[in-house]
């Protein structure tokens, strides 16, 4: 008889949040949802309250978690309603949860990501900014609490399924070459670069080939994301930065790939549709059904590789400079970066000042070791001050 998986979920109402949903509704004998939160998208939380029935449904805002409260009152559901960060810590590491998906935007994440860690937790790792801003540490918890990490983004669950079956985070000793990390080049592949200066955020936004969040949205068109993402390989398979080499792949099937010193290629390919890489984990080790469609080979027809131009995409090399600086330098990428997309998806700056005022910002902060999820809060919240003063100087 299988055992029933409790999951918490945490960021439930975005893009990851409801595909994470959709497979556990698929499988009703595997999973049950023991906590869903938001930040404060009511509307949306009560009804996942609804179909799924939580123990527990947490919002961020206070203001928010009232008016669920009072809406859950009217009906029959048992869910509990709480709110405020302590909270989101709280069921990420209740003890009757083992799984954890890790689905909320940006740094907010990282507290409740390190508390499904500190409790030894299955953690299903969408939230890659944890892992940018305290690498080393949020690794060493892991394993000191015997957690165990999949990755959801669908490059390293690619790359996840690509590696020798016990992986011992050493490329060398596993004859492996180089860790090919494809990128689809987003909205502005093609783009001139003159012509960056005048992108609107509904045109960042509208990416070829995902259907995603806002912000990776954006750091999708500015390739931010990719840079994100060589810093996440690094931590998550131990991958020296000059290991990993960024590919552009416009058509998004091939989703990552690992090359071995015997010429081989291993990669993972599928249709873009992020349920893939969460059934993957979900269902770790057995496969289960995620609702995608077979990829159709003769539709696809064409697989497309180019070299990314680091010149149009300032911004991937700013996240290279950040890991091959080591110890802040990241965190104040990730919290520069953060700003930089807000502001621009408030219309108060330019597409290309997202790279501008990362780089700004990563001159200015002072190098220091991280230590503590402290030292990154601190390390987070200067390179958000420096960034909001730049933009009001500009
Ligand atoms: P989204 O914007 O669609 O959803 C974000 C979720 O986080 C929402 O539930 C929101 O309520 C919650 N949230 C936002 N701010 C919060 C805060 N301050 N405190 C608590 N909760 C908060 O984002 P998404 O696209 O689902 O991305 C989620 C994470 O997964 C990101 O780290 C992203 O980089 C990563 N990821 C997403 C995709 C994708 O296809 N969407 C792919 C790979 C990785
Ligand atoms: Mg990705």
């Amino acid at each position: 008889m299988k055992t029933i998986r409790k999951i918490t979920i945490l960021g439930s109402t975005g893009s990851i949040g409801e595909s994470t949903l959709d497979v556990i509704a698929r499988h009703p004998d595997r999973f049950q949802t023991f906590a869903i939160t938001a930040n404060k998208n009511v509307e949306k939380i009560l009804s996942q309250c609804q179909r799924f029935q939580p123990r527990f449904a947490v919002m961020l805002d206070q203001e928010s978690s009232e008016q669920l409260a009072s809406a859950i009152k009217t009906t029959n559901i048992k869910t509990e309603v709480l709110s405020g960060i302590e909270s989101l810590e709280k069921v990420a590491s209740h003890p009757d949860v083992d799984t954890v998906m890790a689905a909320i935007v940006g740094a907010a994440g990282i507290r409740p990501t390190f508390a499904a860690a500190q409790t030894g937790k299955l953690v299903l790792l969408a939230n890659k900014e944890t892992l940018v801003m305290a690498g080393r540490i949020f690794m060493d918890l892991v394993k000191q609490h015997h957690a165990t990490l999949l990755p959801i983004d669908s490059e390293h669950n690619a790359i996840y399924q690509s590696l020798p079956h016990h992986y011992n985070g050493n490329l060398a000793t596993a004859g492996i070459s180089r860790i090919l990390l494809t990128a689809s080049g987003g909205p502005f592949r093609c783009a001139s670069l003159d012509s960056l200066e005048n992108v609107t955020p509904e045109q960042a936004c509208a990416h070829p080939n995902w259907d995603m969040g806002q912000k990776i949205s954006v750091d999708s068109a500015t390739m931010m994301n990719k840079g994100l993402e060589v810093i996440e390989a690094h931590w998550l398979f131990e991958a020296p930065p000059d290991k990993i080499q960024v590919v552009i792949h416009p058509q998004s099937v091939v989703h990552s790939m690992v090359a071995y010193v015997d010429g081989s290629v291993i990669a993972q390919l599928g249709n873009p549709d992020m349920r893939t890489p969460i059934a993957h984990a979900m269902g770790y080790p057995e496969r289960i059904e995620s609702g995608v469609s077979a990829l159709d080979m003769f539709k696809v027809a064409h697989l497309d590789f180019e070299e990314p131009d680091f010149s149009k995409f300032p911004c991937l090399g700013l996240a290279y400079q950040a890991l091959d600086a080591g110890g802040n330098m990241p965190a104040a990428l990730n919290a520069a970066n953060e700003i930089a997309v807000e502001s621009f998806l408030k219309k108060r700056m330019a597409f290309t000042d997202i790279p501008a005022m990362i780089k700004h910002v990563m001159q200015i902060i002072q190098r220091e070791e991280i230590l503590t999820l402290d030292d990154v809060l601190k390390t987070d919240k200067l390179a958000r001050a420096k960034a909001h003063e730049w933009l009001a100087n500009l």
